[in-house]
């Protein structure tokens, strides 16, 4: 098991997804090819890292989540719509 899953795009990046233990739902972090927003990662599904902050929705405060993930640890910010917002965990396994 891993903490996420990568997926090849059309444009020649990657899709890496993680599962949101805030949302329940995947977030996918767009990496490198031409698309975006663009995120840089450390290359681990262990313990990934994410650069910048993944906000999603962020227009509809009933429904956005705004995070850091680094090392595998997830830290969600005040902002976000969810019970999680100002708590850091650590992301769940990631099964597809
Ligand atoms: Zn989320």
């Amino acid at each position: 098991m891993a903490k996420a899953k990568v997926f090849e795009t059309s444009d020649g990046g990657k899709s890496v997804w993680i599962e949101c233990p805030g949302c329940g739902i995947v977030h996918a972090f767009k990496v490198g090819g031409s698309a975006q927003p663009k995120w840089d990662w450390n290359g681990s599904v262990d313990k990934p890292t994410f650069n910048p902050s993944m906000l999603v929705n962020k227009d509809d405060p009933k429904s956005r989540c705004h995070s850091f993930i680094r090392h595998g640890i997830i830290q969600f910010l005040p902002d976000c719509h969810h019970e999680l917002k100002n708590s850091t965990v650590e992301l769940p396994d990631i099964d597809l």
